[in-house]
């Protein structure tokens, strides 16, 4: 047996057939009508031999008035026949009078009558049409969804043909197509949703559907009835058959349906900005004849449906973009209101998906990373963002199919076939990225799909449901549903709204700063004025009192002189007390006087001076490393060492005193600088935790008054304003008994 190359059927011949369906005549006239080719079925219909008509004239079959009344039909009408332009006919043949429903059409040089045969011989009066029709149209018109309106459609449509199925077949882009809308018979299996390949309804075929207002096929199984002779004499090319409506039916199209069960097949397309959007087809099991009324009254429904399609189709998008814009406008909304922006923007989680109708979200906020919906791993995403990091430079991207352009993407090409980028900073790593699933995913492939064709071991030509599943995988493989331009829309406007949102966070942000800055020098310029005011008149109460002490205690018995004294410690401490004041204001105030300073000669200096006031304590003071030299005031990190020493030595009742000091390496700081962070430890008391804030706070002490040996408790509201003063922070790490450390930044 020689092997067969597979090779797909030639459909650039469709339209020249050389026969015709058997339920009708077909006759071609010269401009002379004078009859050049017949359908060799002649004899069955009219009772003439196909020779005994061929070179004669028209008028051999027809009468003088149906001759002008075609010849009228053929000038008046467009050149492609309808439904509309039936002309009954009636012929007197030897079996009889019989009746015809005739059309007639021009083909290039030549006229093409049609004649298919009719039980009735009037005209339809408009209430015949009227009846068929019925509320149809009207219901149809009030139908606001496009699904409501097309399965309405179908089943207005399988009321009026009684055909066994009728369903809504829609095209996309590349030819390939759905079953958008189906009207049924409760015992068949359903085709709502299935796809079918290019290759099942091919462009040829798609080109004569274009044209036509039906495609009527009442009997695929009938034997054809060829043109005799087969070629036009005149041209001695096939005859163009591409507007007849008996054109007969090709081979692939037969067993296309054949292999679906069907006999009878009846089509109305659907045409939207003057391209093939779809078709309505229907199917029945039996061979089913409809009349020239019924015909017409579909193709009329037809008509009806293409024009209200386009009103459909634009509301459908209309109303999407609406939706997507209000589902817009409550998003920004409410993430604008937040407190916390990033959360607003990932509940609902819905709500993120829908703004472009995507099956999953990944919200990246520099290393924070939340999965919405079905998504890839973590670690895909992850590396994924990287990718769009080093590949994307566009605000907004999409793909819808991933895989291409990164193959690693097709180990997740279940969720993330599509691709939709939003980079929402420049500068940070924030991203959304939306994702799709391959559209093979999403597509109900139930029942058996359609047909491309193979070889037999015959040699003939058969159809292969299973190969034309795998050519149409090929090319919806790795791909997933396309973004539509609204919805890239929607994510741009998300991403602007965001942006604006950051940047009115960011000047709110910088205007409360400026105020607290202003407030605070306000502020350290009243404490330095008053508690230098308040000096004054303090100075004279504590010398008018001593003078009292002094000069007039004759004057006043042991208890005045007591309340005297009093007053005079009072004042000193009033006096204390105010030049912590001004000691904080002046911090608040002062210029920094920053120099490169050795920490090692600083703090054998500050040893040194506690040493020379504290000879006679058992205390030691210990750095285990060598300091680095850093750029500070000395005079404030001196002042801040001495604070800290001082207490850790203050608060300490162990027999043996020690203070650890040193640095502890590598605390990332702000500009992404590495700061070290000192330490001051102790073997003192310790700090209670829910107290280890509030001892930062000026005048806090956690003791009485003269316990520790007194204090104000300024020292550490000073050494943490000399942090702050130095950009950094402090802070204390203590367990109550066995004593604190205190950490600090600068
Ligand atoms: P003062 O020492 O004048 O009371 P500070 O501001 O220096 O004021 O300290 C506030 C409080 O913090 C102190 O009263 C004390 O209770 C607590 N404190 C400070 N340093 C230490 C330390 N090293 N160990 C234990 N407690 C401390």
């Amino acid at each position: 047996m020689t092997s067969k190359i597979f090779q797909e059927p030639n459909y650039n011949h469709i339209h020249i057939p050389g026969s015709i369906q058997p339920h009708g005549v077909l006759i071609a006239l010269s401009l002379s009508l004078s009859i050049l080719q017949v359908s060799e079925n002649v004899e069955e219909y009219l009772n003439v031999k196909p020779e005994n008509l061929l070179n004669q004239p028209l008028s051999t079959l027809l009468g003088a008035e149906y001759i002008q009344a075609l010849q009228d039909l053929l000038t008046s009408t467009s050149q492609t026949p309808t439904s509309f332009n039936f002309l009954k006919v009636i012929l007197n043949t030897a079996n009889g009078e019989k009746y015809f429903d005739a059309t007639i059409h021009k083909s290039e040089s030549t006229i093409i009558l049609e004649l298919e045969p009719t039980f009735t011989k009037t005209e339809m009066s408009f209430l015949n049409f009227r009846s068929l029709i019925g509320d149809a149209v009207s219901q149809i018109q009030q139908t606001s969804k496009l699904s409501d309106f097309l399965n309405l459609v179908v089943s207005k449509l399988r009321n009026l043909t009684q055909f066994e199925r009728v369903m809504t077949y829609k095209f996309d882009e590349s030819g390939a197509g759905s079953v958008v809308a189906e009207a049924k018979h409760q015992e068949l299996i359903s085709y709502l949703g299935l796809h079918y390949p290019e290759s099942d309804i091919p462009e040829t075929a798609r080109r004569l559907y274009k044209r036509c207002s039906l495609r009527y096929i009442p009997n695929l199984n009938a034997q054809q009835s060829n043109l005799i002779p087969r070629d036009n004499p005149h041209t001695s090319q096939p005859l163009d058959l591409s507007n007849a409506i008996l054109r007969s039916i090709d081979n692939c199209c037969i067993e296309y349906h054949q292999n679906m069960g069907v006999s009878a097949l009846f089509v109305i397309p659907l045409i939207y900005d003057q391209k093939l959007w779809g078709l309505i087809t229907c199917h029945n099991s039996n061979p089913k004849y409809l009349t020239s009324e019924v015909r017409t009254a579909c193709a009329f429904l037809g008509q009806i449906v293409s024009l209200e399609l386009g009103n459909k189709i634009v509301t459908e998008e209309f109303d999407y973009k609406n939706k997507l814009k209000l589902l817009q406008s409550q998003f920004i909304a409410t993430i604008s209101s937040a407190d916390n922006f990033i959360d607003a923007l990932i509940h609902p989680q819905l709500r993120l998906l829908d703004v472009v109708s995507a099956n999953g979200c990944a919200v990246c906020f520099d290393d924070e990373i939340t999965l919405i919906g079905a998504t890839p791993s973590l670690e895909e995403v992850q590396k994924l963002i990287e990718w769009c990091q080093n590949t994307i430079d566009e605000d907004l991207f999409s793909t819808d199919s991933l895989p291409k352009i990164y193959p690693d993407a097709e180990a997740f090409k279940d969720f993330a076939s599509g691709l939709l980028v939003l980079r929402i900073s420049r500068i940070r790593r924030y991203y959304i990225l939306w994702f799709r699933p391959e559209v093979i995913q999403t597509v109900n492939w139930a029942g058996a799909p359609n047909a491309l064709y193979e070889f037999t071991a015959d040699g003939s030509l058969k159809l292969s449901p299973r190969k034309s599943f795998e050519v149409w995988k090929g090319i919806v493989r790795l791909t997933s549903l396309p973004w539509m331009q609204c919805e890239l829309d929607s994510a741009i406007d998300l991403r602007n709204a965001m942006v604006g949102i950051v940047l009115n966070k960011t000047d709110e942000l910088a205007k409360i700063n400026l105020e607290l800055q202003r407030s605070n020098q306000e502020l350290d310029s009243f404490a330095y004025v008053a508690s230098h005011d308040l000096k004054e008149p303090l100075r004279g109460i504590h010398n008018y009192s001593n003078i009292l002490i002094e000069d007039y205690a004759h004057l006043f018995d042991a208890e005045g002189l007591d309340y005297l004294n009093t007053l005079v410690t009072l004042t000193q401490r009033m006096d204390t007390l105010i030049d912590v004041l001004l000691r904080l204001s002046q911090l608040g105030q002062a210029e920094l006087r920053k120099q490169f300073i050795d920490l090692n000669d600083l703090l054998n200096n500050i040893i040194e001076m506690f040493r020379a006031s504290r000879t006679k304590d058992n205390f030691e003071i210990r750095i285990l490393q060598h300091l680095p030299v850093i750029e500070c005031d000395p005079i404030l990190i001196n002042e801040l060492f001495t604070n800290l020493i001082s207490n850790a030595f203050k608060y300490n009742e162990q027999p043996h005193k020690w203070v650890e000091i040193g640095y502890l390496e590598g605390q990332i700081h702000k500009n992404d600088t590495l700061s070290p962070v000192f330490y001051v430890r102790d073997n003192g008391i310790g700090i209670q935790p829910h107290h280890q804030e509030i001892i930062f706070r000026l005048f806090k002490r956690l003791h009485p008054r003269e316990k520790y040996g007194g204090g104000t408790g300024a020292g550490l509201a000073i050494a943490k304003k000399i942090v702050q003063r130095h950009g950094g922070k402090i802070w204390v790490e203590s367990t109550y008994g066995h004593g604190s450390t205190f950490l600090f930044i600068l």
